[in-house]
């Protein structure tokens, strides 16, 4: 089968990371019998330098009509980059907020895995690490406070501000349905997040996502409040399998989640629309000051094109045999500097590609 991939490395490490993650990818298809078609987009400075904006409408139409997206990472240094001399919607990260809107995307996935091999950069205690722990953050992305209507006032001489928390039930039914789309992959266990003993949005959203867990009965559905949820993370993560929860308290869970991972070079992410076209982009940014020095860790992007493959393409076995190359190549001692241990063999971007490669073959 052929699949069309809109890539976009973008700046700093992007095009390093974006590289190895297309090597995986080939080395999978070929393994496989798939052929992964690529159609280079320009995003963010990149773009900028060529065409005076971060997205164009071409670049977008490209995106639009492939089968899925893949993304380095884009901008640069917020204090030297001209980039930043530049109105906001012209700046690099302006186009990682186009391609959203534009993309229609409207659930965003973290996974926080905590690879067992990395376990010292786990701020929790061991006996609660051991083992390690493998869940998703699934995070409501276009609604909620972050869209609601907001102003500012000044009454009687006391400045006042509001911002308003709204959902209505289509926008819920719509992520509710991904929540248990990506439990059914997993270990079939959603945990819905919210503040329902306070918010009548957490009450319609606690409702609706019942009425969708009703056409899903093989997997379970637990709800919980936010704030206990805060404190499960660090207790005992390992109870998650997919946390399904609206905009700020997902923004706020999910780097959580990332921190008791404790390593940002390993964090892929995934969004996702209504159809099967999803963005897939490692969670962190374009690490300006190690560009081009062949020091970035490719793990995070590899992980993000292996959700491609699981979410957009539905290869999950392709999926999982990425993911346990990459668990081989950590097994056997190989770490790139940010992941380095004493003891183990250090390596650059391209031959973390490279021996995950060989481990796929
Ligand atoms: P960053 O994530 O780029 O870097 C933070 C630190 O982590 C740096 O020390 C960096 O070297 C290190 N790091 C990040 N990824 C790594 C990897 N794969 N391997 C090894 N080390 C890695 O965050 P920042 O420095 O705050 O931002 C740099 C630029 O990236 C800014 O322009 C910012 O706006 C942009 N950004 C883009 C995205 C995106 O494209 N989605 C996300 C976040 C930040």
């Amino acid at each position: 089968m052929n699949y069309n991939v809109a890539v976009i490395p973008g700046d700093g490490i992007g095009p390093e990371i974006v590289t190895e993650a297309k090597k995986v990818l080939d080395a999978v298809g070929k393994k496989y019998g798939h052929n992964f078609s690529y159609t280079e987009v320009l995003m963010g400075g990149a773009s900028i330098d060529a065409t005076g904006v971060p997205l164009t409408e071409e670049a977008l139409l490209t995106c639009k009509k492939s089968d899925a997206v893949l993304l380095g990472a884009v901008g640069g240094n917020t204090n030297t980059s001209p980039w930043y001399k530049l109105p906001p919607n012209l700046r690099p990260e302006a186009g990682l907020l186009a391609i959203r809107k534009g993309l229609g995307l409207f659930a965003n996935i973290r996974p926080a895995v905590l690879f067992p091999q990395l376990a010292a950069a786990c701020p929790l205690r061991p006996d609660i690490t051991e083992g390690g722990f493998d869940f998703v953050v699934m995070r409501e992305l276009t609604g909620g406070l972050y869209f609601g209507e907001r102003h500012t006032e000044t009454v009687n001489g006391v400045r006042k501000a509001v911002d308003t928390l709204t959902y209505d039930e289509n926008e819920i039914r719509r992520i509710a349905k991904w929540g248990f789309e990506i439990a059914r992959k997993r270990n079939k266990r959603v945990c819905s997040v919210d503040k329902a003993n306070v918010l009548d949005s957490s009450r319609l959203w606690r409702a609706v996502v019942k009425e969708v867990a009703a056409e899903y009965p093989d997997v379970e559905l637990s709800d919980m409040l936010v704030d206990n949820c805060a404190m499960q993370l660090v207790r005992d993560p390992k109870q998650f399998d997919v946390i399904l929860t609206e905009n700020m308290f997902g923004d706020i869970l999910s780097d959580e989640a990332s921190m008791v991972t404790g390593s940002i070079g390993m964090l892929s992410s995934a969004s996702l629309g209504e159809g099967k076209l999803g963005l897939y982009e490692p969670s962190h940014g374009s690490a300006p000051d190690i560009a081009g020095q062949n020091k970035a860790n490719p793990i995070a992007t590899i992980l993000s094109a292996a959700m491609m493959l699981r979410y957009s393409f539905d290869l999950d076995e392709e999926a999982d045999a990425i993911e346990a190359a990459i668990h081989a190549v950590l097994n056997d001692g190989f770490r790139t500097g940010d992941i380095m241990s004493e003891g183990l063999t250090q390596v650059g971007t391209k031959e973390m590609g490279d021996l995950i490669v060989e481990r796929l073959a």
